[in-house]
């Protein structure tokens, strides 16, 4: 589990920030592990905004929602830069489906940190060709601490990291998880492309 190595300001005379990421692939718990990280947060009376793309219109409108039913409110926004404006004035800044936004996610996230905002961003790493995904890679690139957390492969049990879609579509953002994707480890996942080209 990642333990925070500071996660206040302390005594500091001016506020300090950082990003972290929490990345993988589907079914991987990532919003969940956002989710608690957040919440410990908030029950310490620290101020917590969270964003997600406004395209993801999976679930409520206005809460970022984790499968096992955790919720917390969120801000569906277009840009990544709407953060700036929005964000500011928080101690934490929480991002959902971080895949989803454009490449100016990073440099957005890297302001926020600069100004004392604590940034912690979750997002798919790759995309179900396993590439890496949108602006993921630069914002793992800035971020102090990177979490990769795992699924485990529905073929054969092993640690996944590979989102695969098991159905056919050449879509880079298919929204609908539980029924178009499946987790798998490397194995089954190269596996399961050769058998489709
Ligand atoms: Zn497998």
């Amino acid at each position: 589990m990642f333990i925070e190595p500071r996660v206040g300001n302390g005594n500091h005379a001016t506020r300090r920030g950082w990003v972290e990421v929490i990345c993988g692939s589907m079914f991987s718990g990532k919003t969940e592990e956002l989710i608690r990280r957040l919440n410990r947060a908030k029950i310490a009376k620290q101020k917590i905004e969270i964003f997600k793309p406004r395209i993801d219109k999976r679930y409520h409108e206005e809460d970022v929602v984790s499968h096992n039913a955790n919720s917390i409110r969120s801000t569906p926004i277009d840009f990544a830069q709407d953060m700036l404006l929005l964000g500011g004035s928080c101690d934490v800044v929480g991002v959902d489906e971080a895949q989803f936004f454009d490449e100016g996610l990073a440099e957005v996230c890297v302001k926020l940190a600069n100004s004392g905002v604590r940034v912690i961003a979750a997002g798919l790493d790759m995309d179900y060709l396993g590439k890496p995904f949108g602006p993921m890679p630069a914002l793992m690139a800035v971020a102090e601490y990177v979490t990769k957390v795992h699924a485990v492969c529905v073929h054969c049990g092993d640690i996944a990291t590979y989102s695969f879609r098991s159905v056919p579509s050449e879509q880079q953002v298919l929204l609908g998880e539980t029924d178009s994707y499946e987790a798998r480890c490397r194995h089954c996942f190269v596996k399961g492309m050769k058998g489709r080209s």
